[in-house]
């Protein structure tokens, strides 16, 4: 299996949607298509997504006539591309509501309810929402931002700087470590009781994605890592991270928590995994992340039970 295979099996992959990149350039066309019956918009409002007011565990796709019933005139929306006939549209509702608002559910639940086509355009409308909240102003003079060609740039409106701002996307490694039959698992403080994850982190400035494995691994565990191998990457808007998936060998066994960023680390065979997964003392990371595909990959090569089964068997609730 190669690398885009191995990607497309991960959530928010899927790669069925047109983003129609030169359609952007034409402010015409896009009016024209924001315009078209079959056009579908959804609410993102500060990171949370509008829900059907009947369903709340669906996605509300609105026509433009139930876009002004629901949320009355709004100026912001980000042209996301077509899928079939149907043209798609983030609408940003971070100033039309107070803060507060009913009727909006999280990414990582609706995820798991909906297709991959439909949660990768709600990953992809959640990440350029983000965005543009964060770059109303510019970075080089503090002037105020327009959104541009179809919401995919936003300008700086002071004519003696005039910058041009893109949609940002921050690297982040993260990554399964195995040493002989055993994986390594860390937990942060702050996670919910028992759940344990990959490493991850960002990629520094300056560096490898390969170099940012081999040096958060030596930071959070104290394990030294001698082989890095790619598996596949996602997207993770929380609120605009790519997570580039690997696997690596550790040349050493011995954990020591160097940055504190970690409140535990463990090696786990195969074995020892579905039996703490049997008895809570294990939580996987959500089943919707790249992190638990690493874990699945390594797990299922050599036992009897894949990992999606033991966490059935013993109803383990991703959250
Ligand atoms: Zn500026």
């Amino acid at each position: 299996m190669d690398h885009l295979q191995r990607s497309r099996l991960n959530l928010l992959t899927s790669h069925l949607l047109d983003r129609g990149a030169l359609l952007r350039l034409d402010p015409e066309s896009i009016a024209e298509r924001a315009a078209d019956q079959r056009a579908r918009f959804i609410g993102i409002h500060h990171m949370r997504i509008a829900v059907d007011e009947q369903d709340p565990g669906r996605p509300a796709w609105l026509t433009s006539r139930e876009v002004t019933d629901r949320f009355g005139q709004c100026e912001g929306r980000v042209y996301l591309g077509e899928a079939g006939q149907t043209p798609y549209f983030a609408l940003l509702l971070d100033h039309n509501l107070p803060k507060s608002s009913e009727g909006f559910s999280g990414l990582r639940s609706l995820a798991r309810e909906v297709s991959n086509a439909e949660a990768t355009l709600l990953a992809y409308a959640q990440a350029m929402a983000a965005w543009h909240h964060r770059y109303r102003f510019c970075g080089h003079c503090g002037g105020a931002t327009q959104p541009d060609q179809g919401g995919h740039v936003r300008l700086c409106s002071e004519v003696q700087c005039g910058a041009t701002h893109y949609p940002r996307t921050d690297p982040a490694i993260i990554v399964l470590v195995q040493r002989g039959s055993h994986a390594l698992f860390g937990r942060k403080p702050e996670w919910p009781p028992n759940r344990y994850s990959t490493i991850a982190g960002f990629v520094e400035p300056g560096e490898s994605a390969e170099q940012a494995v081999v040096r958060e691994v030596d930071e959070e565990t104290g394990i030294d890592v001698t082989a890095v191998r790619y598996h596949s990457s996602q997207p993770w808007p929380f609120p605009g991270s790519l997570m580039l998936g690997y696997h690596a060998q550790a040349g050493s066994e011995r954990i020591s928590l160097n940055d504190q960023e970690l409140e535990d680390a463990i090696w786990l065979s195969r074995e020892e995994l579905a039996s703490r997964i049997a008895q809570g003392l294990f939580v996987p990371p959500p089943s919707i992340s790249i992190s638990f595909r690493l874990i699945e990959d390594w797990f299922d090569q050599e036992s009897p039970f894949t990992l999606h089964t033991v966490c059935q068997k013993n109803e383990v609730e991703f959250f």
